[in-house]
């Protein structure tokens, strides 16, 4: 099921729209004390932002522009928190 698609902001760069839709896909997410973005490891969620991406890049950049953004930033990021202690146990 589409989640209802809500204004979005303003986008400066690629890699800040890339980030919107993985976010939107539910790929990735943000520590709630830190802000890092990790990689929520979700193929799922992957396949949905990348599916977004190709069917609705940003004005001006091919779907293949939008995937590659999309790709970098997932391997650019970790899956945890540098900044939170590991969980114990
Ligand atoms: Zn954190």
């Amino acid at each position: 099921m589409l989640m209802t698609k809500e204004r979005r902001p303003a986008i400066r760069t690629l890699r800040g729209w890339a980030i919107s839709v993985l976010q939107e896909a539910g790929a990735i997410r943000e520590c709630d004390e830190h802000g890092w973005i990790q990689d929520r490891a979700d193929p799922h969620a992957r396949e949905r932002a990348f599916v977004m991406a190709r069917q609705d890049p940003p004005p001006g950049v091919s779907a293949q522009a939008a995937t590659t953004a999309l790709a970098e930033v997932l391997e650019g990021i970790g899956d945890s928190c540098p900044e939170c202690p590991p969980e114990p146990g």
